[in-house]
């Protein structure tokens, strides 16, 4: 699903990533672990093309990341949903059209678009939600949104940039519990955080960076 061979990458000849070698099959759900710093968005980024490594190669289905094309990257990007700390929602538009605009970007049609969203929030339990901006909704409810958007194409994988960062304790665990939900349903899930109780709560496979290298890779209980 996703393979990545001896990647380097570096910024102003410091290393973010260095010499990093990691397999993820499908179905896991993998936390990535370390302090600010690690590399750990880094490593996603590249997994999304929204960075080239400046070694080694990455794969992701099969196909060769660092290589696509210009105009081949929007194809990754509907098979990798994302999701980040800070929302990232378009303010002046209701949680309906936050969650459609993959969608319309692709030019999907209006009753696609329809059934997709309402399946996505129904998902993530913000249906109720559909009309109001993202102003109005609790920070819990505002990634449960954004989550609604990284899965209404129905992505292979999900990446998660400290999801949890702005969440107390017990949003932390809904959220949590949600990937769960989701990688329970077949979509491979990857959680970058630096947060003891994300890894905790997953309780499954742990890859731990420090500064840019792997330096372990757990698999614990369930
Ligand atoms: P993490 O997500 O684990 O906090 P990052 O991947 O964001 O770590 O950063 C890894 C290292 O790369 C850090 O030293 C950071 O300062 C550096 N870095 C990340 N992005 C850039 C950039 N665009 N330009 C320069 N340095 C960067």
């Amino acid at each position: 699903m996703i393979q990545l061979f001896h990647v380097s990458k570096y910024y102003d000849r410091r290393p973010a990533l260095s010499n990093v070698s990691l397999a993820i099959e499908k179905g896991e759900f993998v936390v990535l672990m370390g302090a600010s710093g690690a590399g750990k968005s880094t490593l996603l980024k590249l997994l999304i093309a929204a960075e080239r490594p400046d070694e080694g190669q990455i794969l992701v289905q099969g196909r060769n990341v660092a290589k696509l094309r210009p105009s081949e990257i929007p194809y990754l990007r509907r098979r990798i949903g994302i999701v980040f700390q800070d929302f990232r929602l378009l303010p002046k538009r209701t949680v309906f059209e936050n969650v459609a605009l993959p969608l319309m970007v692709q030019g999907a049609a209006g009753g696609e678009i329809r059934r997709k969203v309402a399946e996505a929030l129904k998902a993530v339990g913000v249906d109720h939600k559909r009309e109001q901006f993202p102003s109005s909704l609790s920070a819990g409810e505002q990634q449960r949104a954004c989550i609604a958007r990284a899965i209404v194409n129905g992505p292979i994988i999900l990446l998660a940039d400290e999801p949890t960062g702005n969440l107390d304790p017990e949003l932390t665990s809904e959220i949590i519990e949600l990937f769960k939900v989701i990688n329970a349903r077949g979509t491979t899930v990857m959680v970058a955080t630096h947060d003891p109780q994300v890894m905790a709560q997953v309780n499954r496979r742990i890859v731990t960076l420090m500064e840019g290298k792997l330096v372990a890779d757990q698999r614990l209980g369930s």
